[in-house]
């Protein structure tokens, strides 16, 4: 088999608007340069394109959303199989789970179900592929109410290496199961993966901010507050440069239970200090997903890519910094160390796997809150 003998209408090479828009990623940085790029459109051509790699032995890699902080999209010499033309999304509202696609973002994804008041397990960027997410574990809003978004996968239909096709659930092919569920990728292509939804017809969502002056007071009085936090509440917390260019502590709280409690706790957050701005509000879950949206990027906050634990080390080492910070932190704070009540569809303790998991570190170590 030979490139020519995949559909040449999928296959574009370097100089092509599609081979462009294919090899630009979220992370300008990336400077990988592929040999061609593929689009196929269905699992047929996605079979046909790893049946050329396997015969050729050229390097593949994978697009999904293209939001792999390392880069993971491209591969230099190589070809890579954009998924971007598949994005279909199917929903099952009778069983609350729905059909997605290989290329299908969470935006996609929650276009389709929020019309019927369900939502998946996503993180906080609309833009960002969903299987590509759930691929590398997935946190975000609904962390406490519904665990990670790997913990939502009913089964997973995947084109492994030879361009065999096969689905991937608790019974059939367990290991390979177990294996997309966290493992970052790698193990074929996910043409499609079917996903449980949750009934949520709204949230209370935003940003507050508190002055660097503050950082010290907030981060000890949140300390205090995390483990009385009820599972509906997810809370990012961080330091960012604020308007004038000067470090402020944000949080961006999510909730996703009855309004008038959710009222209350955002209400509990901002008075761990005086804000600078507080802008949260009930509002439907798309929204929220393009609240954070990368393309107001200013430089500052480029440089907040970091996830990291907020010790007491560090906590008390931003402290000592008064504003003079060149690596920013933001950490994600799902409440107390593990939810009260556990999904039932779950067979893991819930807990944040690092972020740098999706970064080349094999280990699946979970971060609770407090390291
Ligand atoms: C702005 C931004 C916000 C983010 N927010 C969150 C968040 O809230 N929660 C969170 O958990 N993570 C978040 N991430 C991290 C993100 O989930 C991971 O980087 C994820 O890998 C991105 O998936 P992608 O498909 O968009 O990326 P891509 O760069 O397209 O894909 C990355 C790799 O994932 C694998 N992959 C993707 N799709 C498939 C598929 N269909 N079949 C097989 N392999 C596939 C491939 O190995 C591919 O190389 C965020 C990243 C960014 C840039």
């Amino acid at each position: 088999m030979t490139i020519e003998t995949l559909p040449s209408t999928r296959i574009h090479l370097p100089g092509s608007p599609e081979f462009t828009a294919a090899t630009r990623l979220w992370n300008g940085a990336v400077t990988h340069r592929p040999a061609a790029v593929a689009r196929p459109t269905s699992r047929s051509e996605v079979q046909s394109a790893l049946r050329y790699v396997a015969d050729s032995g050229m390097p593949v890699a994978v697009r999904g959303g293209g939001h792999d902080w390392a880069g993971r999209a491209l591969i230099a010499g190589g070809l890579v199989i954009d998924l971007s033309l598949m994005r279909r999304v199917d929903v099952d509202v009778t069983s609350q789970t729905a059909f997605v696609s290989g290329g299908s973002t969470a935006a996609d994804v929650v276009a389709a179900t929020e019309p019927f008041g369900l939502v998946p397990a996503t993180g906080t960027y609309g833009g960002v592929g969903i299987v590509g997410l759930t691929l590398a574990g997935g946190y975000g809003p609904l962390n406490g109410i519904a665990g990670l978004a790997l913990d939502n996968v009913i089964e997973f239909e995947v084109v492994l290496h030879d361009g065999t096709t096969t689905i991937a659930h608790e019974r059939h092919e367990p290991d390979l199961f177990w294996a997309l569920r966290g493992g970052g990728g790698n193990f074929g292509v996910v043409t499609g993966m079917r996903v449980r939804l949750h009934a949520l017809d709204s949230v209370i969502a935003g940003f507050i901010g508190f002055p660097w002056q503050q950082a010290e007071q907030i981060l000890r009085r949140y300390d205090v507050l995390r483990p009385t936090m009820p599972d509906e509440l997810t809370v990012q917390i961080g330091v960012l440069s604020g308007p004038d260019g000067n470090p402020i502590v944000f949080m961006a709280p999510a909730w996703s239970g009855t309004a008038a409690t959710g009222v209350t706790w955002i209400d509990r957050l901002q008075r761990l200090g005086t804000p600078v701005i507080a802008q949260v509000g009930q509002m439907p879950y798309s929204a929220m997903l393009g609240l954070f949206d990368p393309r107001d990027r200013r430089p500052p906050l480029r440089a907040a890519h970091a996830h990291c634990p907020i010790t007491r080390r560090r906590r008390d080492r931003y402290a000592a910094a008064r504003g003079r910070i060149k690596k920013l932190c933001v950490q994600r704070h799902r409440h107390s160390p593990f939810p009260r009540r556990r999904n039932a569809n779950s067979t893991r303790r819930h807990g944040v796997r690092h972020p740098l998991g999706s970064h080349g570190r094999r280990d699946r170590r979970r971060v609770g809150p407090g390291r």
